[in-house]
């Protein structure tokens, strides 16, 4: 079967929601075989929760879809609350020394992800106090409702853009790979001009060629963009940030923005870079085909260790469980 429609020289993508996109150019006039225009299902997410939770759960629901690429997916985008009780879900501060860790029962909440068809599981709880990463991200009701949303991005392969301790980064940063949002590599100062720093490290900043020309990726003749005194939220240049994760002065971080979601709560903006990232893991998720950068998880570790995110001030707790994954990261 074929639908005709008078168009202009065109290009042709069929976006994550199935739709035939038409870039008008030239006008000619085409068939395109309905065939190749394929209904993709909806991308599923279950946000488990305890009754008293359910309210911080359903605004973070509402919070989720004002973000990208959530906001764009309308009706390929669900999302189900399952109620469960506080009992079953097993949510608990159970680390004496580090009393706003978060456990639950991830295995029943995996079951549950899997019994509803989903593809991937939050659980917001009302049992303790604190938040946890990796593959399901846990928080409770009383963290900031970006705390959830940090986690999650965590679990699309983004790595943290604030640095580790020294400390931290003896557990996690043995062999640190470079991730959507933080690359690793030696800077070799001095940079005679912003363009030399630019054609010199384009292999290594995926993010290079957007950098707009205007927003120096050095500063004198070291390599970074300089610092904002004022940080405005959904604003802020994309360049070439020093920081993140495993950063220290033998292998230096690099990071896209000044702030973002992944350092601190100053500006929860989902600027492009970091939105392919998430989007790349969907489309995966959905069983098609993307030509998007593949997502990396950060400092993969299978230990069993517990850590406060300093630049989060109190707010983001982490663990890492013994969780041979991917995905699994710091926090
Ligand atoms: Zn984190």
């Amino acid at each position: 079967m074929i639908f005709k429609t008078t168009l202009f020289l065109f290009t042709l993508s069929v976006s994550f929601v199935g739709e035939a996109k038409l870039s008008i150019i030239g006008k000619t006039t085409i068939n395109i075989p309905k065939k190749e225009v394929k209904t993709v299902k909806p991308y599923k997410i279950v946000i488990v929760t305890d009754p008293i939770a359910s309210l911080r759960a359903e605004e973070f629901k509402k919070y989720l879809i004002t973000k990208p690429p959530f906001s764009r997916m309308g009706e390929k985008l669900q999302i189900e609350m399952v109620p469960m009780d506080s009992d079953t879900m097993g949510c608990k501060n159970d680390m004496p020394d580090s009393p706003r860790i978060i456990n639950c029962n991830r295995d029943l909440i995996y079951k549950t992800q899997s019994d509803h068809n989903a593809h991937l599981a939050l659980a917001f709880t009302s049992s303790g106090s604190g938040g946890a990463g990796g593959d399901i991200p846990i928080a409770s009701m009383d963290y900031p409702i970006q705390t959830m949303f940090h986690e999650m991005l965590h679990t699309f392969g983004l790595a943290d853009e604030y640095d580790y301790s020294e400390s931290e980064q003896k557990v996690y940063c043995d062999n640190p790979s470079s991730s959507p949002n933080v690359v690793y590599f030696k800077d070799t100062p001095p940079y005679e001009a912003d363009s030399f720093a630019r054609s010199k490290h384009s292999d290594k900043v995926h993010w290079m060629g957007q950098i707009p020309l205007v927003q120096l990726i050095t500063s004198g003749t070291n390599l970074g963009s300089a610092s904002l005194e004022k940080i405005n939220a959904g604003l802020q240049p994309l360049g070439l940030f020093r920081g993140g994760s495993c950063n220290n002065s033998t292998l230096p971080g690099w990071r896209p923005y000044q702030s973002s979601i992944m350092k601190g709560y100053d500006d929860d903006t989902i600027y492009p870079i970091y939105e392919e990232a998430v989007l790349k893991n969907i489309e995966t998720a959905l069983g098609r085909k993307t030509s998007l950068p593949p997502a990396q998880a950060n400092c993969v570790h299978t230990q069993t260790s517990i850590n406060v995110a300093e630049n989060l001030g109190s707010e983001v707790l982490s663990i890492v469980r013994k969780i041979p994954q991917p995905h699994n990261h710091k926090h």
